[in-house]
């Protein structure tokens, strides 16, 4: 089954609701793992190693429901390639998760581990389920009969996995004591995101918008734009939205506009942040307790040095592109710029931060849980912050320099940067 995708990894929704078949994610991904391997010099060998996942576990999960019945639930894990160390990724649960799906998402996190410098190789697992529907016990068993499934491909020193879509911490802990059983040991490097009481690391909730946070401060520096003061627009204000608004206000910028998916807030003069925060819900919405609020659209063409979309995929097309008049954007979210918008932006002079290097705080900290349940040896919140800081600085600087070394966009030196790692590592092992 083909899943409708945009470049980045998002399913793209069309405004009637359905989904867009043209565009499926794993081509596309191959397209830029092509693109970037050519502008590298690699050969067609690498290319051909790189363009799929080094293998795929397709399992057939039996899950006893509470009515007694058994349903039989499919569950995939993909590793795209393990040259550099052990493959991570996170599992999600969806009900359109597909085999497809998963291959080209652990292909992106082999770019993104590439380009934040960490020991991994991308893996990538999913579950179609719709965990909605399910009791609690029910994913307790689901979330077991997966570990079981997968037991033998995984493990902290083959590949680890944590939380993604509709995944979370209690389940992230159900999976790390079926492992420590299956091994008869305690195992909590076998995968990410636990609670923090079982291994989970200080700093992981809010990593993303700690990324994203520093990405920002980078950009504004190679643009001469002070933090203290510049005006910043934020779509989303979920969990990367509403950190990042609480970091940048704390930074001593402005908010001038915040969104959900109901509509925008807009104050030239600054939103009230903590009362914001206060009010949203856990599902990041707050717009819905105003009157005065502008659509999604208008707010992204506002005026505003700094332009973070942390929604959705897709919301900045060859429509809108020209009418944007932030001088940085940010990508928090996943695929939030078409190529098109990339290409229109970039001749524009606008510096635009591209996903793969902006939201990845999150596998950067999950890289740090699991060095600490390694060495058992535990961190306070400012180490793990001060370390991430470290990690994405130099991260962007690495990017930076090779869009520049290069003449190409962030976007396209981003995946150079992520597929230069794998190319080395696979060469010195004699791979290509
Ligand atoms: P979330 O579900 O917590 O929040 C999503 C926010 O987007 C909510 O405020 C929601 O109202 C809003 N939204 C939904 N549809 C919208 C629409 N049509 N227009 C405008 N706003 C809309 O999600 P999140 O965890 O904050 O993730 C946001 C984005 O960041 C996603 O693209 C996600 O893939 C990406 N991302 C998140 C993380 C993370 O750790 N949270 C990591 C990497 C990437």
């Amino acid at each position: 089954m083909k899943v409708a995708v945009d470049v980045n990894g998002e399913r793209v929704q069309k405004q009637d609701g359905s989904q867009n078949e043209t565009l499926d994610l794993l081509s596309s991904t191959q397209s830029i793992i092509k693109m970037a391997v050519r502008k590298l010099g690699y050969s067609e060998e690498m290319y051909e190693l790189l363009k799929e996942p080094l293998r795929i576990l397709t399992v057939r999960i039996p899950v006893r429901m509470d009515d007694g019945s058994t349903k039989i639930f499919i569950g995939y894990r993909s590793q795209h390639n393990d040259a550099v160390g052990p493959t991570k990724g996170g599992i999600r649960f969806h009900p359109e998760v597909s085999e497809e799906e998963v291959k080209a998402l652990s292909m992106w996190m082999s770019l993104k581990c590439g380009i934040v410098d960490l020991p991994y190789g991308g893996g990538k697992g999913g579950i179609i389920c719709d965990p909605r529907s399910m009791s609690f016990l029910e994913l307790e068993r689901l979330s077991r009969g997966y570990v079981r499934a997968i037991s033998q491909i995984v493990g902290p020193t083959k590949d680890i996995p944590a939380p993604d879509v509709y995944t979370n911490p209690q389940i992230m802990a159900w999976m790390m004591d079926e492992y420590s059983r299956i091994q008869e040991f305690d195992s909590p490097g076998f995968i990410t995101g636990k609670p923090i009481v079982l291994g989970g690391s200080q700093g992981r909730e809010s990593a993303t918008a700690a990324g994203v946070t520093i990405c920002i401060e980078e950009a504004a520096k190679r643009r001469g734009i002070p933090i203290k003061g510049s005006r910043i627009i934020i779509q989303g204000f979920g969990n990367a939205g509403s950190y990042l608004a609480k970091f940048m206000k704390d930074a001593g910028a402005k908010v001038i506009g915040i969104s959900d998916a109901y509509g925008a807030l807009y104050d030239p003069a600054g939103l009230d942040i903590d009362y914001l925060l206060d009010r949203r819900d856990s599902f990041g919405t707050v717009t819905n307790l105003f009157t005065n609020v502008i659509t999604n659209q208008e707010l992204l063409e506002k005026e505003c040095e700094i332009l973070v979309p942390a929604a959705i995929s897709n919301q900045i097309t060859g429509e809108n592109a020209n009418k944007i008049k932030a001088d940085i954007i940010v990508e928090a979210a996943n695929g939030p710029t078409t190529l098109e918008a990339t290409h229109i932006l970039t001749n524009r002079n606008v510096l635009l931060v591209p996903d793969v290097l902006a939201s990845s705080g999150g596998v950067t900290v999950s890289y740090f849980e699991w060095v600490q349940n390694n060495q058992g040896f535990y961190w306070s919140e400012e180490e793990v912050a001060q370390r991430l800081r470290t990690k994405i600085v130099d991260s962007f600087e690495r990017v930076f320099s090779t869009a520049q070394q290069y003449q190409v966009d962030m976007r396209l030196a981003a995946y150079m940067v992520g597929i230069r790692k794998m190319a080395e590592a696979s060469h010195f092992r004699g791979w290509v």
